[in-house]
C-alpha cells in the first residue's frame, strides 16, 4: 500500500494553507480535495475580508490562488473522496471512493462543514427542482422569479441580498421575531425593497407539479393567532447554518455534541497523536476563511514537529 508522511483531507483555506506550510517544510504533502474542491468559498461571490485584497477578491479566484500556491511548494493534489478512515493505529489507513487505500504517518483533517437542511421530506423531493442551499450557485436560474430564503443569520441575509439582484421578489423566512445577523447585514436587508422578511414563520412543506411552486408556511406556531398559509414561490433556498463534516471520524476522535472536532487548547491536536484538525471542521465559533487558514498553518507546523520528534 502507498505510504505517505503527510496527508491532508479537504481543500478549503485550511487544507491549502496546511499544504503551503507543509510543502515549504519539505514534507511533500498530498491533498485529497473532496467533494467540493476549493470548499465553501467557491460558492460565494466577493470576499471582502480576506487580508491582502484591498479591493476584495472573487471566492473562486482566492481558492485558485491558494491552490496554485500549494502546488508551487510541491503539493500533490488528488481529486478523490475519503470514505473510510482507520485511526486506530499509525500509520493511519484511509480508503477512497475508487476503493484505493493509502497509509499516512500524519493526517490533517480540514474537511470543513456542509449546509444544513430543515429535514422536510419535500426538500429531498425537490432537490435540484427548486430547492438549493447555495444562492450564488443557483441564483442564476431564478432571474425575475420569486424566491424564499430560510434563516436569520449572516448567510441568510447575504443570500437574500444576492438573490434580490436577480429575482423579482425575495421572502426571508425567519423563525424568530428578530434576525441574528450582524447590524450591517440587517441594514442591507431592510433597505432592499425587493426583500420582505416573514418573522416568526416556519416552513412545513413545499408543493408543485414538476418543481417548487410554493411553500406551506405557519405563522406563530403554537400561539393563539397561529395561521397556516401557502406562499407561491419558484425557488426555496436554505441558509440555516452548517454541519461539520466529521462522519468518518465518529467514535474515533473526540467531538462536541454538534460534531465539531475537539482540539487541545490553542493547538490543532486531536485526541489521536498524529491527527490534527484545522478550519471549520474544528471551529464552531469563528468559521472564517482567515481563521481556517491560520489553523491550517498551525496544523502543518505541528505535523513537522511530530515527524521530527518521532524520527519519521
Ligand atoms: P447562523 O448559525 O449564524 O444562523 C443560522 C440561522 O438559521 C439562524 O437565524 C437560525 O435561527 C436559523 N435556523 C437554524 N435552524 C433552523 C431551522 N431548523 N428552521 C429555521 N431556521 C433555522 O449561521 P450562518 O450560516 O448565517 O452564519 C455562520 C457564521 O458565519 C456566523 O458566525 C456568521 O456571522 C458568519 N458569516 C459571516 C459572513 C460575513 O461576515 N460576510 C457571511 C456569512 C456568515 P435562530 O436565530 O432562531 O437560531
Amino acid at each position: 500500500m502507498e505510504q505517505l508522511q503527510t496527508l491532508i483531507l479537504g481543500s478549503g483555506p485550511a487544507g491549502y494553507t496546511a499544504a503551503i506550510y507543509a510543502g515549504r517544510s519539505g514534507l511533500s504533502p498530498v491533498i485529497y480535495e473532496g467533494l467540493q474542491p476549493g470548499g465553501q468559498l467557491t460558492q460565494t461571490t466577493e470576499v471582502d475580508n480576506f487580508p491582502g485584497y484591498p479591493e476584495g477578491v472573487d471566492g473562486n479566484q482566492l481558492m485558485a490562488d491558494l491552490r496554485n500556491q500549494a502546488l508551487r511548494f510541491g503539493t500533490e493534489i488528488r481529486n478523490k473522496y475519503c470514505v473510510k478512515a482507520d485511526l486506530s493505529k499509525r500509520p493511519f489507513t484511509l480508503t477512497f471512493d475508487d476503493e484505493s487505500q493509502v497509509q499516512t504517518q500524519t493526517l490533517i483533517i480540514a474537511t470543513g462543514a456542509s449546509a444544513k437542511y430543515l429535514g422536510l421530506p419535500d426538500e429531498e423531493k425537490y432537490r435540484g427542482l427548486g430547492v438549493s442551499a447555495c444562492a450564488t450557485c443557483d441564483g442564476f436560474f431564478y432571474r425575475k422569479k420569486v424566491v424564499a430564503v430560510v434563516g436569520g443569520g449572516d448567510t441568510a441575509c447575504e443570500e437574500a441580498t444576492y438573490l434580490a439582484g436577480l429575482a423579482s421578489k425575495v421572502y426571508l423566512i425567519v423563525r424568530k421575531p428578530f434576525l441574528r445577523a450582524s447590524k450591517a447585514m440587517q441594514d442591507r436587508v431592510f433597505a432592499n425593497e425587493k426583500i420582505e422578511v416573514l418573522f416568526e414563520t416556519n416552513t412545513i412543506g413545499l408543493y408543485g407539479e414538476d418543481g417548487v411552486e410554493g411553500a406551506h408556511l405557519v405563522y406563530r406556531k403554537g400561539e393563539a393567532d397561529e395561521r397556516t398559509y401557502d406562499l407561491p414561490i419558484d425557488g426555496f433556498f436554505l441558509a440555516i447554518g452548517h454541519n461539520p463534516n466529521t462522519e468518518l471520524f465518529k467514535g474515533q476522535l473526540e467531538m462536541d455534541e454538534v460534531g465539531y472536532l475537539k482540539t487541545e487548547g490553542q493547538t490543532p491536536r486531536t485526541n489521536v497523536e498524529g491527527v490534527f484538525a484545522a478550519g471549520d471542521v474544528a471551529d464552531p465559533l469563528y468559521r472564517q476563511a482567515i481563521t481556517a487558514a491560520a489553523m491550517g498553518c498551525k496544523a502543518a507546523i505541528e505535523v513537522k514537529q511530530f515527524l521530527d520528534e518521532n524520527s519519521l
